[in-house]
């Protein structure tokens, strides 16, 4: 079947459902059981039955259902965030001694909890430059066992080749794990470039509404029981409710991301023609260092992109973004709303610096009319422009 077939008909056959179109919401802690048999049978399969609501209710399990089916993996672990979704997957298959290496792009609290909880728990942390490809072997150690890469990396928007990378790490026994959060599911197929474990922010596009946190880990059946059973013991629980709010975004998660692809697009390309502006940071467009890549790997692009301003001051900003009245400022993104943020990708490389003489906005382009956002943003630029003057 065709994704758009499955993304409609994916976790939708339990008997638990009744016939009702979407899920019930179980709230659920105890499960009951009619016998001591039926007891011990669910005991013994509680990584995939409906055991104990701390495990999983028919609500999650069908929402990993759907996942795991629309991303082309086998098995979806559904965990409370996106950050949940990195730190149990590392913590499953690294332990005190193993090496990962990580790329320097990384999502900030990704490279967090490398610092903060494995370091300190005896994993040895290395970051790679993300443009390195397959000349990430000389990094390689005998007892490396996961590269967790990240494409387009976050704030700098640059490109990993995860096919190179994954050629290597593979012939090397390491396990790679890649957070494909920016262009959805819709947008790219990790298991067709070689990755083994997806992870996604599912709180951004999957649910689409800023209403909700929830993160998925996308796999296959051999490394499902591995990563499930430490999910388990760190009791991470997924609510139902967050769950059917996951499984209801993902239904119209294709209108939504071709809609924020064509405005996004647009906007940046508007963005590239203004005095105000270096360099917009957007692996879609045909100017973008790595849009070779893109155009190999990826099916689209989402809202998210950057813009490196020319040398303004940092005060300058203030007035230009404070008086938007259509982005807002705010964390995370992939609602259907627009937002902005100032970001200082350089302040946080162990490889090469980051360099950008001017200051550094990070736009998601939500579902308003991209005309309507170009005029707020023009606005922007006229009190950047006066600022001082
Ligand atoms: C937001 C984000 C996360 C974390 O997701 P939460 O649900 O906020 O924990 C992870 N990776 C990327 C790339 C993100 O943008």
């Amino acid at each position: 079947m065709k994704q758009d077939t499955l993304i409609t008909h994916s976790g939708r056959t339990s008997p638990y459902f009744a016939q009702s179109v979407n899920p019930p919401v179980y709230r659920c802690s105890t499960v009951t059981f009619p016998s001591m048999a039926a007891m011990a049978e669910a005991q013994a399969d509680h990584l995939n039955a409906f055991y104990y609501g701390r495990i999983g209710t028919p609500t999650t399990h069908a929402f990993e259902e759907a996942v795991a089916a629309v991303e082309g993996g086998e098995r979806c672990i559904a965990v409370p965030s996106g950050l949940a979704a990195i730190a149990g997957t590392l913590s499953a298959l690294l332990k005190s001694g193993d090496h990962v290496l990580v790329s320097d792009s990384v999502y900030g609290p990704t490279r967090t909890f490398c610092q903060d909880v494995l370091a300190k728990n005896g994993v040895q942390v290395d970051y790679f430059h993300p443009l390195l490809a397959e000349n990430i072997e000389v990094l390689f150690k005998p007892n490396t066992k996961v590269v967790f890469c990240e494409t387009p990396g976050s704030l700098t928007f640059e490109m990993q080749d995860i096919p190179a990378i994954a050629k290597v790490a593979h012939a090397k026994g390491a396990i790679v794990v890649a957070d494909c959060t920016w262009a959805s599911p819709i947008f790219y197929r990790p298991f067709e470039m070689g990755v083994d474990v997806s992870v996604l922010a599912a709180t951004k596009y999957i649910v689409g509404h800023s209403d909700a946190m929830l993160g998925t880990i996308t796999t296959s059946e051999e490394l499902y029981p591995v990563i499930k059973s430490s999910v388990v013991k760190f009791g991470y629980s997924v609510g139902s409710e967050e769950a059917y709010l996951g499984l209801r975004g993902l239904r119209s998660i294709v209108p939504r991301m071709k809609q924020h692809q064509e405005s996004a697009l647009k906007v940046a390309r508007w963005l590239q023609t203004r005095d105000e502006v270096a360099r917009v940071l957007h692996p879609g467009l045909p100017e973008d260092p790595g849009h070779e890549l893109f155009k190999r790997d990826f099916l689209g692009s989402s809202g998210l992109f950057g813009v490196i301003l020319e040398p303004y001051p940092e005060e300058a900003l203030i007035p230009m973004i404070d008086g938007l009245k259509l982005f807002s400022l705010g964390f995370s993104w992939g609602g259907y709303e627009s937002l902005i943020t100032y970001t200082t990708p350089g302040i946080v490389r162990n490889t090469v610096l980051w360099n950008a003489d001017g200051p550094t906005l990070r736009l998601h382009i939500g579902l308003e009319d991209p005309d309507d956002l170009i005029a707020d943003l023009e606005a922007g630029f006229e009190r950047l422009n006066a600022f001082g003057g």
